[in-house]
């Protein structure tokens, strides 16, 4: 496994991995590797013939009060996981590698990234394409992989792609899950044992949101029991419970797919799940999307 630094660093890998007829496949994260970001390693290694990840905490999509400073980090054990996944390339730049000279020029996407998770998270929506345009951009990968976890960021990114002509297939991994249901992430490493316990209340809101729009309950009645089930948790306190169209983030047509998208703070830890629920095939949950957009 060959891990890059610097940009020159990286292209010089490139240059040696890239062969005419071999596909690159690229993981973009902010590392403290988990099953999820693996999934999409694996994902990558069956679709490509070199796998690409990087690690960059993005500096950019935080806001000034959210938890950058904290982040969890821990590079080592991360480069043990990708080298044991079988990664060719792992990218590990510096804040100052990336933003050398500033950032001055950024990518906003517009209404999409205004809403829900925009809507709490000023200006994070343009720090992440701005961020991902660069990596694109320094990496040139024939895939790109991303979790439905933060399935507006795919959607966001994926209009990206189409608006600004990056030549690149974005794919979307599942949501992967502890036992319980709790979707993984890194900032779960923040919550006490009691904390997790509560957390599930996003994936029992989640479930209830499920079967009451499958019961042909009006979206509203929907958003509104998935809010109650987080507002009546002790300790959570929920930013957005909502039905949304999967592609735009505005309100769904009646029929065809829906997500269920909650946000809440969970003893002060700000978590994100969802749920993509298809009404035609009420059976087909969030399975990998992707390579033919
Ligand atoms: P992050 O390091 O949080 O920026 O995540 C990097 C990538 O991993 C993003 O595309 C996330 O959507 C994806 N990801 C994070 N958690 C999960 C999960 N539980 N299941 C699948 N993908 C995930």
């Amino acid at each position: 496994m060959n891990v890059a630094r610097t940009v020159v660093e990286l292209r010089e890998m490139l240059e040696r991995k890239r062969r005419p007829g071999r596909t690159l496949g690229f993981v973009p994260t902010m590392g403290a590797l988990h099953e999820g970001h693996l999934s999409l390693v694996r994902l990558a290694g069956q679709l490509d013939d070199v796998v690409l990840v990087s690690i960059f905490v993005n500096p950019l999509q935080f806001g000034p009060h959210e938890d950058f400073g904290a982040y969890p980090r821990d590079i080592e054990s991360d480069l043990d996981l990708l080298e044991a996944e079988g990664t060719d390339v792992v990218f590990v730049p510096s804040v100052d590698e990336i933003f050398r000279r500033g950032a001055l020029t950024t990518i906003s996407v517009g209404p999409l990234g205004q809403v829900l998770e925009g809507e709490d998270r000023p200006g994070h929506f343009d720090g992440v394409c701005t961020i991902v345009a660069k990596l694109f951009n320094l990496v040139q990968p024939d895939h790109a992989f991303f979790g439905h976890k933060d399935a507006q960021q795919a959607a966001v990114l994926r209009r990206m792609v189409t608006d600004l002509n990056f030549s690149v297939d974005l794919v979307v991994g599942p949501t992967i899950r502890d036992a319980d249901g709790l979707a993984l992430s890194t900032r779960n490493a923040y919550l006490s044992r009691e904390a997790r316990m509560r957390a599930l209340s996003l994936w029992r809101a989640l479930e209830e949101g499920r079967r009451r729009l499958l019961s042909g309950h009006h979206i509203e009645v929907v958003e509104k029991t998935m809010w109650d089930v987080l507002a009546s948790t002790d300790a959570v306190e929920p930013s957005y419970a909502r039905v949304v169209d999967p592609d735009t983030f505005q309100t769904p047509d009646s029929g065809g797919s829906m997500l269920l998208a909650v946000a809440a703070r969970v003893a002060g830890v700000r978590l994100i799940d969802n749920l993509l629920v298809d009404l035609r095939q009420p059976e087909r949950g969030d399975e990998t999307e992707g390579a033919s957009h």
